[in-house]
């Protein structure tokens, strides 16, 4: 847990509480996706008093995961790189929060915990789909041959012969 007590903070204003800290690797889950985390997670930032009520946790994780190419299924390295901008109030105070501010978390004991704020954004971090090159060619769909390596033999008979006859049509 990744626990912060911020009893001193929210007593002082000019206090700032630096977070500087750096997780194991480990498995992102999006749904039914898993991915490995293929370096620490490189967690910095600060805890910022915004009132006697509330702190602000601004910070920023690094870290890469493995993805597989959309089209060819070849592992990818993918950066993630996010910053979280978490507001964290005491419970009772909501009726302080501004409106845009809505998405809070709850200071509980004087404590924040920053262990689903930072698992959060990093599952926010991670891309739909990669690609392990821009212009990857991906597989046959007939024979599955990753056709980055050279083609392969379906493609030459995939022409139509419907086309064939119109094709013949016009260069009469
Ligand atoms: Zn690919
Ligand atoms: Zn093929």
């Amino acid at each position: 847990m990744l626990s912060y007590s911020v009893k001193n903070l929210l007593q002082d204003p000019s206090l700032r509480i630096p977070v500087e800290i750096t997780l194991e690797p480990a498995v992102v889950r999006i749904g039914e996706e898993e991915y490995l985390t293929l370096e620490e997670w490189k967690v910095t930032g600060e805890l910022i008093n915004v009132s006697g009520t509330a702190v602000l946790f601004e910070g920023r994780v690094v870290t890469a995961i493995e993805m597989r190419c959309a089209r060819c299924n070849t592992p990818v390295t993918v950066p993630i790189d996010v910053t979280i901008h978490q507001r964290f109030i005491k419970e009772g105070s909501e009726a302080d929060v501004p409106e845009e501010d809505f998405d809070y978390l709850f200071i509980e004991n004087d404590r924040v915990d920053l262990d689903d704020t930072i698992l959060y954004e990093v599952q926010l971090g991670v891309p739909m789909r990669v690609l392990c090159k821009e212009d990857c060619k991906g597989l046959c769909p007939i024979c599955g041959k990753d056709l980055n390596y050279g083609s392969c033999n379906c493609q030459e008979d995939d022409s139509d012969p419907r086309w064939d006859a119109l094709k013949d049509l016009f260069s009469e």
